[in-house]
């Protein structure tokens, strides 16, 4: 089998993933497996493995592979878990959480990046359940989520994110101001009689697009 440009270029970022001190096999195994740049348009294929977010349709960006990785190591995702992600994107992320056994569902509230994600993750096979909608509401239908991953920059904690997640279940969230966001994981957790607690743990810096909707920022340009 031939190795192409991209495979070659896929394991250097995986070299520099773990030098960056990405640890989780699993995580590193699903970065390695999904084709970064059938989710960029063809201008920036050429751009797919360095480290960098990179521009798609409406302002926005595919996040850094540091921070998809980072992000779904402090989510712990194992086989079989139901996780959300709000900010579907180009569908990268997904497709990420798709390669680590998990069932994905994902929420945009732009249609075009709806539309052209949708169409993405079906060429490439991923099966992601999609909606267009204002993420910061969560998708109730199908709660309770074993993982929420919110892929844009939050002024705080959504109370109907926390609300969907299942009892053990871990909420990964950029949270600060328009400028920069710290992330933070939040776990649920039940004791015996049914009473519930949440521990938050807080990591590094990072830059997102602001998560807006309800439960979010009004809009992009308010701070
Ligand atoms: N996860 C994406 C990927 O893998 O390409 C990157 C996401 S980009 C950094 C953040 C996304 O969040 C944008 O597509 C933006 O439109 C979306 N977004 C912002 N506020 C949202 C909301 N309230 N509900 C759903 N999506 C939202």
């Amino acid at each position: 089998m031939s190795v192409s440009l991209h495979d070659f270029q896929r394991k250097d970022l995986i070299k520099k993933l773990k030098e960056s001190g990405i640890k989780s096999e699993s995580v590193l195994d699903a970065i390695n497996k999904v084709k970064r740049e059938l989710f960029v348009s063809p201008e920036f294929k050429r751009f797919a493995y360095e480290n960098n977010a990179l521009p798609i349709s409406n302002n926005q960006t595919i996040s850094q592979p540091y921070t998809v990785a980072f992000m779904t190591e402090v989510m712990k995702v194992e086989k079989g878990n139901r996780i959300l992600e709000i900010g579907t994107g180009s569908g990268y992320q997904a497709a990420v959480l798709c390669e680590l056994g998990a069932e994905v569902f994902s929420v945009e509230r732009i249609e075009q990046l709806y539309n052209e994600a949708k169409l993405t993750l079906q060429k490439t096979n991923y099966d992601v359940k999609l909606k267009c909608s204002d993420g910061t509401k969560g998708w109730k239908e199908h709660a309770p989520y074993n993982g929420i991953i919110v892929t844009a920059g939050s002024p705080g904690l959504p109370d109907e994110l926390v609300k969907q997640l299942a009892d053990g279940g871990r909420l990964v969230i950029p949270v600060g101001d328009k400028d920069v966001q710290e992330i933070w994981c939040l776990t649920k957790s039940k004791d015996k009689n049914g009473k519930e607690s949440f521990t938050t743990d807080k990591y590094q810096y990072f830059k997102f697009v602001p998560l807006i909707g309800e439960y979010g920022w009004q809009n992009a340009n308010n701070r």
